[in-house]
């Protein structure tokens, strides 16, 4: 099985990179992505988890980007997890992230729900290189008692048009895609399904994308059809991915529950060689 979107504690999911790779592993996942939103934090120990436990490890990122004040989450694969402009990237998404919650939170106290700012944000100033996101304020909601669960938090209070929801700030996408490139790997739409923006993908194609999401597992058999169908007519890869978070409020399954057909892997090796390719020649030739 090729599952190459999962998440650790390094930005919403709840499983550390160790338990992660174990669980896979348990589910019969060969080849495994981590992507954790706007921070490749988790690389180096899933990578070491990985190799022990005979894994392939495909080094990997879900950054959010933002089209009309709604998030796009890009995925990028094959990239350099050290890269320093990714990194430098990177640390201001995580900036934006916590500026958002706080104001999240504020709004919440207008509403008379008080949560204690200091204790939701202190993971990310114990470690900057975590991404804080909306389940941290879901989770304090759920704690606090104001709701049954973190899914109650979303659809009360934090999705989208809710009374607590705080537009993102951020990239447009295709700055996002020439930053994965920059930093040697590809760019793949993450679960268009959920983002039921297609006509957003010809410019995004146009503008560097590399692939669709086709198979999620919050797609149906008909979206992950259609999927592969605008990936084809767009000269567009395919990937795809659990999303594992290891948070029952959040999850369609477990890791491997969606696995991406091996020759639809190889495509995305290739796309990424012949990337690198253009890149190293045109930095020779220039
Ligand atoms: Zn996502
Ligand atoms: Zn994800």
């Amino acid at each position: 099985m090729i599952d190459l979107h999962t998440h650790t504690t390094s930005s919403d999911g709840r499983c550390t990179p160790a338990e992660l790779v174990a669980r896979a592993a348990r589910a019969g996942v060969d080849v495994l992505s981590v992507t954790d939103h706007d921070t490749t934090a988790a690389a180096a120990a899933a990578s070491a988890a990985c190799a022990s436990a005979g894994i392939e490890f495909v080094a990997g990122i879900e950054i959010t980007a933002v089209v009309d004040g709604r998030d796009v989450h890009v995925l990028g694969y094959f990239i350099d997890p050290d890269s320093a402009p990714l990194a430098a990237f990177l640390a201001e998404q995580r900036r934006r992230r916590i500026d958002r919650l706080k104001q999240i939170i504020d709004r919440l106290s207008g509403l008379g729900i008080v949560l204690d700012a200091d204790a939701v944000l202190q993971p990310g100033r114990d470690d900057t290189s975590k991404a804080a996101g909306r389940p941290w304020v879901a989770r304090a909601l759920v704690a606090g008692g104001h709701v049954a669960d973190t899914r109650e938090a979303f659809d009360r209070f934090l999705a989208t048009g809710k009374p607590a929801f705080i537009p993102r700030i951020g990239p447009a996408p295709p700055d996002v895609f020439n930053r994965i490139h920059a930093s040697g790997g590809i760019a793949s739409l993450a679960h268009p399904g959920l983002l039921a923006r297609d006509n957003l993908i010809p410019a995004f194609a146009r503008a560097g994308l590399d692939a669709l999401e086709a198979y999620h597992s919050k797609h149906n058999a008909d979206e992950t059809a259609r999927y592969l169908e605008t990936a084809d007519a767009h000269g567009l890869a395919v990937s795809g991915g659990s999303d594992y978070h290891a948070d029952p409020s959040h999850d369609a399954g477990g890791p491997g529950c969606v696995s991406l057909p091996r020759e639809a892997f190889q495509v995305l090796k290739d796309r990424c060689a012949a990337r690198r390719a253009t890149a190293s020649g045109a930095a020779t030739s220039s």
